[in-house]
């Protein structure tokens, strides 16, 4: 049935792998994020397969599902105050900004009779989540230290997400530098210093990422082999894991421009057309309910994309060398808003290689 996303999970064991093996010689873990396929089991456990040293997301509703995956769990997400009770139940490791919601959790771990840990994130300029004012970082530290069920694994940051904001040895420094400052005021040293996501990435090709950051949170880059600070490939990684498969229902010879007054499209927009004389032009039984159609290449580059509505993506096929029936399938890459929103779809099928 289609349309379908084909993952291949020995292409993610793969990429995973090289990856963690790159981080591991620089002394770096790896939290594996999931949730740009949410959480699928299966994907996850090609990570834990691959050596990953937990899995982490932003939805405490993907933890559930890989609760019973025997590893370390992460949420990426600041928790919700509505949520707290499940945090502590789902997550080893929360990501934290707000004290009041740090004293929730507090509170319900020790109810449970555990200790809960977590990252504070530090808010270096991208703007997102993380504490921004150095002295509220400082007493939040110290308000921290006295709270029972709660222990500080770890400092961290999120770059490249809101702002944009490349991670560079002088920002990321600061995550350094704020360490040791914060150490003096607990007795204990901080394990962790969790220095960003795939963006921070390259900078351990360049060897210019501060040796004392030891910690990654990576998800586009296990699923797509792709560094997204500048977006290039990685090295020996693949970029189609994830395969879209779409059905034809019809191929006609149709001229390029409509023909009539043109007023609006399906989605309230005046469309605008470059008249390219006659056409071979298929349609495939996907739409714009189905997914992100700005996330989808063709495989076949002979193939253009030329629009879509709610049920239907209109190809020109003009220029493909191989014949084309109805009933073929036409296969697609995928960019990461191809597969989180196909992955989120009710209407695509998924199909575990
Ligand atoms: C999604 C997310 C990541 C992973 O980002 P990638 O760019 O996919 O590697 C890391 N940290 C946080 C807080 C996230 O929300």
């Amino acid at each position: 049935m289609y349309p379908k996303i084909q993952i291949n999970t020995n292409k993610i064991k793969h990429n995973t792998r090289t990856i963690v093996e790159k981080c591991t010689d620089s002394n770096i873990k790896v939290s594996a994020v999931t949730k740009v396929f949410c959480a699928n089991e299966d994907i996850a456990k090609a990570y834990v397969d691959a050596g990953v040293s937990a899995l982490a997301d932003s939805r405490i509703k993907n933890l559930k599902k890989i609760k019973d995956i025997k590893i370390e769990k992460w949420l990426l997400r600041l928790p919700s105050i509505s949520e707290v009770k499940d945090v502590i139940k789902y997550s080893d490791v929360s990501l934290n900004s707000e004290l009041s919601v740090i004293k929730l959790l507090s509170k319900e771990a020790i109810k449970n009779i555990k200790v809960h840990e977590i990252i504070l994130m530090v808010d270096l300029g991208d703007l997102r989540e993380g504490i921004f004012d150095k002295d509220e970082l400082i007493n939040t530290v110290k308000e921290v230290k006295a709270l029972k069920g709660i222990k500080i694994r770890g400092i961290g940051t999120n770059l490249t997400c809101y702002g944009g904001i490349i991670p560079k040895y002088e920002n990321l420094n600061k995550l350094v530098k704020i360490k040791e400052e914060l150490e003096k005021i607990l007795d204990h040293k901080i394990e962790t210093i969790s220095g960003g996501n795939s963006s921070s990435l390259y900078l351990i090709d360049k060897d210019e990422l501060p040796k004392e950051i030891n910690q990654l949170r990576l998800g586009e880059s296990l699923v797509l082999g792709r560094e997204t600070a500048y977006g290039n490939q990685i090295n020996d990684t693949f970029d189609d894991a994830f395969i879209l498969k779409a059905e034809i229902i019809e191929i006609k010879t149709k001229p390029s421009a409509p023909i009539g007054e043109i007023g609006m499209d399906a989605f309230g927009k005046t469309p605008v057309f470059e008249d390219k004389g006659i056409m071979k032009r298929c349609i495939c039984a996907i739409g714009r309910q189905d997914i992100n159609l700005d996330g989808i290449i063709p495989f076949d580059e002979n193939i253009e994309i030329l629009g879509a509505s709610g049920d239907h993506l209109i190809l020109d096929i003009t220029k493909v060398n191989k014949e084309l029936n109805v009933g073929d399938v036409i296969d697609f890459k995928l960019t990461y808003s191809g597969i989180l929103s196909g992955m989120t779809s009710p209407y695509v099928y998924k199909e575990i290689l």
